[in-house]
């Protein structure tokens, strides 16, 4: 048997197929790609059927017309994919069906590659009598450029694909950046509500802050989380040699998000820490997920070091006009705070956090206070060196080692105690808690 003859008796096959399901009384709908050329199937374009088949019936969902979802039929043939319903009620008639369906190539970013087609309850198809433009040239009809053949096939199939890879690989990236930020919004906010917490604002209070409570919290949360899908498709639009060059890239989005958040806060630093943690981490997680399915923390800590490489010694060794407090504890304590354990691909929260929270296998309030702990116990927080000095940084890190070995309730309150007492919050091993709940869920809820 010849191709084109597989490809004829393919197609009796839908048209039978459709007079069966018309001989219900029902009008029906089918979808299959406009593939020029054999074969006309293959996993690029099966893959981007199934996404059709999806978006198709969502859109007419969206117009409130009911499918018989117990009857569906998908095809994969000589003739290529193809997908055939009834519609088992048609609203406002079958002409307003027509356009539904129209609508729906028309505002498809390929449309042209999709043929949606509407029949009757006696399997007469249903034509606005609109002639659809060629898909390459999109100068004449497509079925004048077919029957011309105005185009070689190679040309054409490569087109296609090319679009149809691209395409899926964006939707892709789309779906990575929608559901990684909003991991990201929930690790902030388990953070925040987290309650009681030392020293910081949480649901009961302030702490030891008197500019900041739980409600400019969520206002600066609100802002910079807007920012949060944009940092993800950078990263995943970010190659291997470009990582090493990213943090300006990373860093020029950060600075508008800190504006955003100082209007927000009316000039009052709620979220600069996370801010840069948080948008490395984010940019990171995009760049992982876009080379891997799967969320690997060994390729994410690897890439947090490419792009902070040299940090500490880039930006703190080097003297300023203005220090920050950061800046001002590398030159009193040798302490690189942040910037350290972002250099070194998070230590602190791989070697000792992460772990803490994997074992509780949960992120309910006594999985994060110990997760807290952990941290609190290793990290040398400059926040609590900026407030204090040395020796009250090391009690609370002893202090805090004690708690993490042997938790309870009732120590872990005296720790509070003693942050109230000192004045101190540790608002470091507070933004890496935040960053540990971020893997943690990459790497348990990520919805593929
Ligand atoms: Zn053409």
């Amino acid at each position: 048997m010849t191709v084109l003859e597989e490809i004829l008796i393919a197609r009796e096959e839908r048209e039978s197929l459709r007079r069966k399901i018309s001989a219900n009384g029902y009008a029906v709908i089918s979808l299959n790609l406009n593939v020029p050329g054999y074969p006309k199937t293959g996993p690029v374009y099966k893959q981007f059927f199934d996404v059709c088949i999806r978006q198709l019936k969502n859109w007419l969902s969206a117009n409130r017309l009911s499918i018989d979802l117990l009857n569906e039929v998908t095809l994969s043939h000589a003739a290529g994919d193809f997908y055939i319903v009834q519609i088992k009620s048609i609203g406002d008639g079958l002409l307003r069906l027509k356009e539904i369906t129209e609508q729906f190539e028309q505002n498809h970013p390929l449309g042209r590659f999709i043929d949606v087609d509407v029949t009757d309850q006696n399997g007469i198809f249903c034509s606005s009598g609109k002639l659809k433009s060629c898909f390459f040239c999109q100068s004449f009809p497509a079925i004048d450029c077919a029957r011309k053949q105005r185009h070689a096939t190679e040309q054409l199939l490569a087109f296609q694909q090319d679009n149809i890879i691209f395409y899926l690989r964006e939707l892709r990236i789309d779906r990575i950046s929608h559901t990684v930020s909003s991991l990201a919004v929930r690790s902030l906010l388990y953070e925040l509500t987290l309650t009681p917490k030392p020293g910081l604002v949480d649901r009961e209070g302030n702490g030891v802050h008197t500019d900041m409570d739980l409600k400019l919290f969520i206002d600066s949360t609100s802002v910079i989380s807007s920012w949060f899908a944009g940092l993800v498709k950078a990263g995943a639009g970010c190659s291997a040699d470009g990582l090493p060059k990213a943090l300006p890239i990373i860093r020029s989005i950060g600075l508008m998000m800190e504006n955003d958040m100082f209007l927000q806060t009316h000039g009052i630093n709620t979220q600069k820490g996370i801010i840069f943690l948080m948008g490395i981490s984010l940019f990171c997680a995009g760049y992982v997920l876009k080379e891997s399915e799967q969320f690997d923390p060994d390729f994410f800590a690897n890439s947090i070091k490419i792009v902070c490489n040299k940090l500490v010694e880039d930006e703190l060794s080097k003297p300023g006009d203005q220090l920050s407090h950061g800046e001002l504890c590398y030159r009193k304590y040798k302490v690189g705070g942040v910037r350290e354990e972002a250099e070194l691909g998070f230590p602190s929260v791989f070697g000792h956090a992460l772990p803490v929270l994997e074992a509780e296998k949960n992120t309910g309030s006594e999985a994060l206070y110990k997760t807290l702990i952990s941290l609190m116990g290793v990290v040398n927080d400059t926040n609590v060196l900026h407030r204090s000095d040395k020796a009250t940084l090391e009690r609370l890190q002893i202090m805090s080692r004690k708690v993490a070995a042997d938790f309870t309730m009732e120590a872990y309150r005296d720790i509070i105690g003693f942050c109230r007492q000192k004045g101190i919050s540790p608002g470091g091993s507070d933004d890496l808690l935040s960053i540990t709940i971020f893997i943690f869920l990459l790497k348990n809820e990520l919805l593929q």
